[in-house]
């Protein structure tokens, strides 16, 4: 029998835990016991954390559709169907518009958190990127996280306990996922999505862990593409002018994509503000109409600019990715390590890189990878901070 759990690929520890709480559920809406009081299976609170793409947002929203189908998430039901489409009253999945979490986005959470459910006995919040609840932010959730009202159930979602901050995290239970390894994964692409074995086995080690990454390699061919233009960027690198022309085009790239993902919901958000105000009518007082969805207006692209923003610092995310295990694997053949390469169909690209450089230089490229992942976090221009990571790349002596 399958069940919304089994979209949660190898995580047995947390899905067995998941489970009991869903099946002690019901029993705990129907009497007034509160739940978390006790030393039970199922709690108000929880916050789940692991590596990106191990699987939070799947894991939360399985447990979310297992509390409000009658069923325990039977998969099936018109239930689980709108959890998995988005379109369930219950179960509210959210994800901050900008960089952080507005103070204005936690309260709107606090407001809603304080409804009951329309049709099921728990509304359910799934919270992604809970580390990015700052201070204020965290502060205005914290009573409801704490004391919500009966029925009302939050799951937080983050990379690591550490990053959220210890007032919310202390109020929730904890569970960590696991890393799956690359056969559950290359297992899950054949089973699920009827990938081929090898192209399965290729995606699950190319993707290193991540399923919806290794999903996607498996499955769209433009992924794939990307991937090795990204991958021949250590060998294109011949002249110092080389740099700049490959960042400007990553920068580009990242850029065009966060605009297919964002010029359309940009565009219907501006429209609905500018029919909220009565523009496109006729009539009296269609001369102040201008003037008063101005403030609204600028807010509205403030908002979406650093949603923009965020969507493209997440695009240039993959690309430092797949380097950094680009130049694992050089690190691996020039100290004769005995683990497997993740580019394994690199192989002969990667052991003339290692012969020709040294395993400090490969160090030093790696470090200057992660040096402008902290760099993009920071807001600093895109652009900038790729032509100096290029730059490292082709002469790591020229690092800091
Ligand atoms: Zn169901």
């Amino acid at each position: 029998m399958t069940d919304v759990f089994d979209e949660v690929v190898g995580q047995e520890r947390v899905v067995a835990l998941l489970r009991a709480a869903a099946a002690e559920a019901p029993l705990l809406r129907g009497a007034d016991a509160v739940p978390g009081s006790g030393a039970g299976a199922m709690t108000h609170a929880w916050l789940i954390t692991g590596p990106a793409g191990s699987g939070r947002s799947t894991a939360a929203l399985a447990f979310a559709a297992a509390l409000v189908c009658p069923r325990g998430g039977c998969e099936t039901c018109q239930s689980c169907l709108d959890v998995a489409h988005s379109t369930h009253d219950d179960v509210e999945h959210v994800v901050p518009e900008g960089v952080t979490y507005s103070v204005d986005e936690a309260r709107e959470l606090v407001r809603r958190s304080a409804m009951s459910a329309t049709r099921s006995p728990w509304h359910v919040f799934v919270v992604e990127d809970a580390d990015r609840l700052n201070e204020t932010a965290a502060n205005a959730l914290l009573k409801a996280i704490e004391e919500p009202p009966p029925g009302t159930v939050w799951i937080l979602c983050a990379p690591s306990s550490e990053d959220v901050l210890p007032t919310i995290g202390s109020r929730c239970r904890h569970l960590l996922l696991a890393t799956p390894t690359s056969q559950e994964v290359a297992t899950a692409l054949t089973e699920k999505f009827g990938v081929d074995p090898a192209m399965a086995a290729f995606a699950a080690r190319a993707a290193q862990g991540h399923i919806g990454r290794a999903r996607a390699l498996a499955t769209d061919e433009q992924a794939r593409l990307r991937r090795a233009d990204i991958l021949r960027i250590p060998t294109s690198l011949g002249a110092l002018g080389d740099c700049f022309v490959v960042a400007a085009d990553l920068a580009t790239t990242a850029k065009d994509i966060a605009a297919e993902l964002c010029d359309p919901r940009d565009a219907s958000e501006r429209a609905n503000l500018l029919a909220a105000y009565g523009q496109g009518g006729t009539g009296k007082g269609i001369g102040t109409v201008e003037r008063r969805v101005k403030g609204p207006l600028k807010e509205l692209e403030t908002r979406q600019k650093q949603r923009r923003t965020r969507a493209t610092r997440d695009q240039l995310d993959r690309p430092i990715t797949d380097l950094v295990a680009f130049y694992r694997d050089v690190l691996v053949l020039q100290l004769g390590a005995s683990s497997g390469l993740v580019n394994e169909e690199m192989r002969p690209t990667l052991e003339r890189l290692a012969a020709e450089s040294r395993p400090e230089q490969t160090l030093r490229r790696t470090a200057a990878l992660e040096r402008t992942r902290g760099l993009l976090e920071a807001n600093v221009p895109h652009l900038l901070a790729l032509e100096a990571l290029m730059v490292s790349l082709k002469d790591p002596s020229l690092t800091p």
